[in-house]
């Protein structure tokens, strides 16, 4: 079964030989890979230099080169940061990286501040892989990553966008986000700009559930395969996540082996169009 991993997060100190060796070593054909962060992300003032967001995006340009057939590298972007939409801009026309990544900071998905972002992308035609849902890793700023905040990209029409973790705790309003775009385009799922990117935040005790729910409103051709760890835990951690997600869709809500093969790998394929 071929695996493409949505949602994998550089420390920033690998090559790219590194993670190709741990790709294979993890059963992974793709993946989609985070640059570092530019800023350490928890205190809204904190200055951010040009210089910093060039080294970070320097840094996954140089990995997604080892192969960027397999590698598809993207800017995790701070929306503080100096020069970052211009950066932003270089580092897709120059360097060949294939879209944004974004946790809101003390910054909601509606806020101006980040509008400049949107549009730059909507005009690159790439596509932005957001967090939702409760945030461990940035300070108190889970209040800026319900699910329903994201409906302010309806107004960026065309501009493609997952969201993780199925919004966990707010996987029923992650789900009604998506059939508000869904709707926004025809209640149909072609040209729809939302996917799911399913790594985990859900928890086992709410996976089931989750899925239960989003693999028939959702279609699993919208909904992504992804582990949220880092080249170094991918040999331990994406197989064992492969093999309770394929357990669970196989096994508990009886899904074809083709709707199996879609959701490892067809629908981040279609995420990138
Ligand atoms: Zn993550």
């Amino acid at each position: 079964m071929r695996i493409w991993d949505c949602h994998c997060h550089l420390r920033g100190d690998e090559t790219g030989a590194y993670v190709l060796a741990q790709m294979d070593a993890a059963g992974v054909e793709r993946v989609n890979l985070f640059s570092r962060y530019p800023g350490r992300g928890h205190a809204p003032d904190e200055q951010v230099s040009r210089d910093e967001v060039r080294a970070v995006i320097e840094h996954v340009a140089s990995v997604q080169s080892a192969d960027p057939a397999r590698i598809y590298g993207l800017i995790f972007a701070n929306p503080r940061a100096e020069g970052m939409v211009e950066e932003i801009e270089r580092g897709i026309v120059d360097l060949g990286l294939r879209g944004v990544k974004m946790i809101p900071d003390h910054w909601s998905p509606a806020d101006e501040l980040v509008f400049p972002i949107y549009e730059k992308l909507r005009e690159l035609g790439k596509p932005i892989q957001f967090h939702a849902g409760i945030l461990y890793g940035f300070g108190d700023s889970s209040r800026f990553c319900r699910p329903v905040l994201y409906e302010a990209l309806v107004n960026f029409p065309g501009l493609r966008f997952s969201l993780a973790h199925i919004g966990w705790p707010w996987v029923d309003e992650c789900i009604a986000v998506f059939g508000r775009f869904r709707a926004a385009v025809g209640y149909k799922t072609e040209g729809c700009q939302m996917w799911i990117d399913t790594c985990r935040g859900t928890p086992d005790a709410w996976r089931e559930e989750a899925l239960r729910k989003a693999v028939p409103f959702c279609g699993i051709e919208r909904l992504m395969f992804g582990v949220d760890g880092s080249p170094s835990s991918m040999a331990d951690q994406a197989p064992l996540h492969a093999r309770k997600d394929l357990d669970l869709l196989r096994n508990v809500l009886g899904l074809s082996q083709e709707q199996i093969e879609t959701f490892f790998f067809g629908a981040c394929e279609g995420f990138w169009g």
